[in-house]
């Protein structure tokens, strides 16, 4: 075989449907965030990001970075193991502690990343848990996803955010039988919301576990950062909460928080946990001042929800479309990959706008989209520009302005 014209071809192919990725190189400015140096075309280009999944801008916080900086000079870069063999470092301990008091359950464990919490702990229950079914809402994650397929658990996918569909397929099953509904708070692409309390109500109807991605809310919803669950008084309902350090927190990493022994069993059982070395301590001890600061502090939340109210103001008041959410997340309809691309390229060369194209896979073909994603930072001048710049982009490219 031709391995190198395949690898090729199959590029080509992407290309060719304007969804081939190009990462944008950038250096954010730490003292300065939104800005950062766009390096892509040779000289650096000071630009605004609009796209950034820091939300609260946390991964500029002097706290944060402080943390990271002592963390540092007490006991330097790695973590020099597994955690069970020389590599769990007390900022390890104190950030699962931490973790676990921000949901009100017994214990949390650390993972390196959102998607690896996820990928591991779901297939560590799924194959462990004698016959057990999965329920998945259609929306869920690649790493979820990975999750489930690692377990070669039986799986049922229901509709999104559809409690009617998700009944029907649990009434199939015995109620004896091992059941783990799988859903999200906040949906990344889209925006929207679970309905937490009818999945509980059936959870508890059907005698299942349940296993909330809450990783678009950490940080920003609830009275002290603990999500969506916590906002809508349902964390004590759900089995697993798990979490990302890398958004809101603006460090990496990620979690799960629920009961002792759950939680000991999946330390004990999941490979994507025991066979890799631990976050560096520095991470550990920054994602712990950044919870700790958001527990205390209301006014990141208050301000970033009142830039996103903003934001969407301005965009109806321009007929830019974008689909309506109750959540922080702002997609801006393009509906064609190539136009999606030269609007965002647009956004870039001619107004200093960071806006990354979102295309398929990641969301349907059809409803390729801008993601924007205000932060507490972003100032109304900011929002005038942007506003300025996508009427200029929508009008130069002829895309379809909201009816
Ligand atoms: C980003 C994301 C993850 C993965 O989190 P990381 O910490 O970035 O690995 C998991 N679930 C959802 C829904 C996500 O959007």
């Amino acid at each position: 075989m031709d391995y190198e014209s395949f690898f090729k071809q199959k590029l080509q192919d992407i290309k060719t449907e304007g969804r081939y990725r190009i990462f944008a190189d950038l250096e954010r400015c730490a003292k300065d965030f939104p800005y950062a140096y766009y390096y892509n075309e040779g000289d650096p280009r000071r630009v605004i990001v609009w796209c950034a999944n820091d939300y609260l801008a946390m991964g500029q916080h002097e706290k944060v970075l402080n943390a990271m900086r002592g963390a540092i000079d007490r006991v330097g870069a790695g973590a020099g193991g597994t955690r069970n063999i020389s590599g769990t470092n007390h900022y390890h301990v104190l950030l699962e502690k931490e973790i676990a008091d921000l949901h009100d359950k017994e214990s949390a464990l650390i993972f390196s990343s959102g998607y690896v919490s996820n990928e591991a702990s779901i297939s560590a229950l799924a194959t462990h848990l004698p016959e057990c079914v999965i329920f998945s809402d259609a929306h869920n994650h690649a790493s979820i996803i990975q999750g489930i397929r690692n377990s070669r658990t039986p799986k049922e996918i229901f509709q999104h955010n559809n409690p009617t569909h998700l009944k029907e397929l649990l009434s199939r099953y015995p109620r004896e039988r091992a059941k783990l509904i799988i859903f999200e708070s906040v949906y990344s692409m889209d925006g929207d919301i679970a309905p937490i309390e009818a999945f509980c109500d059936l959870a508890e109807e059907y005698k299942a576990l349940t296993f909330i991605d809450e990783v678009h809310a950490v940080g920003m919803y609830g009275h002290k950062g603990g999500g969506i669950a916590q906002r809508d008084k349902q964390d004590h309902r759900l089995s697993i909460i798990e979490g990302t350090l890398g958004k809101a927190f603006g460090v990496v990493g990620g979690y799960i928080a629920s009961s002792s022994y759950l939680v000991d069993f999946v330390r004990s059982f999941a490979s994507g946990f025991i066979f890799t070395t631990s976050m560096p301590p520095a991470v550990a001890a920054a994602s712990l001042a950044s919870i700790q600061h958001l527990k205390m502090s209301q006014v990141e939340r208050q301000r970033h929800q009142e830039r996103v109210q903003k934001v969407k103001k301005r965009l109806t008041q321009a007929g830019i479309p974008f689909m309506p959410t109750s959540s922080h997340i702002i997609p801006i309809l393009v509906r064609n990959a190539h136009q999606c691309k030269l609007a965002s390229d647009q956004l870039l060369k001619e107004h200093n706008i960071y806006v990354q194209p979102i295309n398929y896979p990641t969301v349907p073909r059809g409803t390729e989209r801008l993601r924007i994603t205000p932060s507490p930072v972003h100032t109304d001048q900011m929002i005038d520009d942007l506003i300025d710049a996508l009427k200029s982009v929508w009008d130069n490219l002829y895309i379809e302005y909201a009816a």
